[in-house]
């Protein structure tokens, strides 16, 4: 862990991905900033680690940061805020976490209470996180999003749930799940509260692609979508149907990406309205991507756009496709997991094994060595600064020749593995 001071940045890039949370000190340790405390000198890592040890806690070990997880749910909210209000948008956001996204109590507890000022939601993908979700006290505007298969079980929960106050949307993932709901319904009696899922048909490139697109597992295409549309009108359960969810896949490298995708789930959200469904809420899905290398690219792990970038462009499309169809704004919501929680928790180990290639010491020269052998280190009487070139080109002709005439048999195991050592030590020296 200990490095030169600037060794670490040039080697390992740490200013490009460390979002200024985490930096090498000067003592050549790893610093964990803290986001909310920002003219605060960083914490050491090393230091940290010691006192673990000091009270029996041995690697490996996963450590949280919290305040890591408080700034990523603050930027969040606070930079679709700042977009909102820059754009003249009328409505708010209402983000919601996916549980599945980290199921750890201890982390869905910390995001409960960091969201509550921004009535920040949660999403259940099956049965077990719906509970999670319902054992939690959220903000009173603050959204449940049900995505996922459901049974009659999963949506009669969902709708019971309502009764105690909670914002809890049944997200309808094909025309079957309609008909539950409405059996569902006519045996409690209580008006759940739809959404239905749309199937892009644009496709978004990168690692998780196959999320998107046509042949992506979840959502309804049109077809399926104008089933269901008049499935709830027949059973007078249209006025229920208040969000459109559209997953828009999940790292998403390249932001306009972001801004096709969310033009078309804008078309079907128009239409539907047109069809006199009262939508009131947008949801986005995922997708917002963590530049875990530093690139800031559109490539395998990079992406090229910030946060800010990110609602930016979600704000802009949604306004003005809403304001070409004269439609009002609706609240938007999105359920970004891996941006929110990827910072806050790192995975620490111990060292092993190290492997070192370089050879400190020469040995010596032995009198039946081959010729070659002694010429190699012959070298070291000869190599200073003005003569670095040519030193290197003896050096590998030598040990190359040594090798061909090893491969021959020429040469033992002995003396190629002397060979061998006195040109890493050399090598050493010509650095
Ligand atoms: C996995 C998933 C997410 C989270 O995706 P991220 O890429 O982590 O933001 C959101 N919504 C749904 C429906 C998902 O399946």
């Amino acid at each position: 862990m200990k490095q030169t001071p600037d060794a670490p940045h040039s080697v390992y890039g740490v200013e490009k991905w460390g979002k200024g949370l985490v930096e090498v000190t000067e003592q050549g340790e790893i610093g964990l900033r803290n986001p909310l405390a920002p003219d605060a000198a960083a914490i050491s890592l090393p230091g940290i680690l010691a006192d673990l040890d000091d009270r029996g806690i041995k690697a490996p070990m996963l450590l949280r940061v919290s305040s890591y997880l408080e700034h990523e749910i603050a930027h969040l909210n606070e930079s679709f805020a700042d977009a909102i209000a820059r754009v003249g948008y009328k409505g708010p956001y209402r983000g919601v976490f996916p549980i599945k996204v980290n199921q750890q109590a201890q982390v869905v507890d910390r995001i409960v209470e960091f969201g509550k000022k921004y009535n920040y939601g949660l999403e259940a993908g099956s049965k077990p996180e719906l509970v999670v979700a319902l054992a939690h006290r959220l903000a009173p505007e603050a959204l449940i999003v049900c995505n996922g298969v459901k049974d009659a079980e999963f949506i009669q929960l969902a709708i019971l749930s309502r009764k105690i106050g909670f914002n809890t949307v049944i997200v309808l993932e094909s025309p079957k799940e309609a008909d539950t709901v409405i059996e569902v319904y006519r045996e409690l009696g209580i008006e759940p509260l739809i959404g239905v899922r749309v199937k892009l048909t644009n496709q978004i490139s990168g690692k998780w692609e196959e999320s998107s697109g046509d042949r992506s597992a979840f959502g309804m295409n049109t077809d399926q979508l104008v089933a269901t549309v008049d499935k709830l009108r027949e059973a007078g359960l249209l006025h229920c149907l208040k969000l459109q969810h559209s997953h828009l896949g999940s790292q998403v490298q390249d932001v306009n990406d972001v801004r096709r995708a969310v033009g078309e789930a804008c078309r079907y959200y128009t239409e539907l309205t047109r069809e006199g469904v009262p939508l009131t809420h947008l949801d986005l899905g995922g997708g917002m991507g963590v530049d875990y290398t530093g690139e800031k690219k559109a490539a395998e792990n990079s992406i090229n756009y910030t946060v800010e970038e990110y609602c930016s462009n979600v704000v802009e499309t949604v306004a003005y496709a809403m304001d070409e169809a004269e439609i009002a704004h609706p609240t938007l919501v999105t359920e970004s997991g891996r941006a929110v929680v990827a910072t806050s928790s790192m995975l620490v180990f111990n060292v092993l094994e190290t492997t070192l290639y370089d050879a400190p010491t020469a040995p010596d020269v032995e009198p039946d060595d081959n010729h070659l052998v002694s010429d190699l280190a012959a070298i070291n009487g000869y190599l200073s600064k003005d003569r670095l070139q040519e030193c290197w080109n003896d050096a590998t002709f030598y040990r190359n020749e040594l090798r061909a005439l090893f491969r021959r048999g020429y040469v033992d195991l002995r003396q190629m593995a002397r060979a061998e050592r006195i040109y890493l030590s050399l090598m050493a020296r010509l650095k």
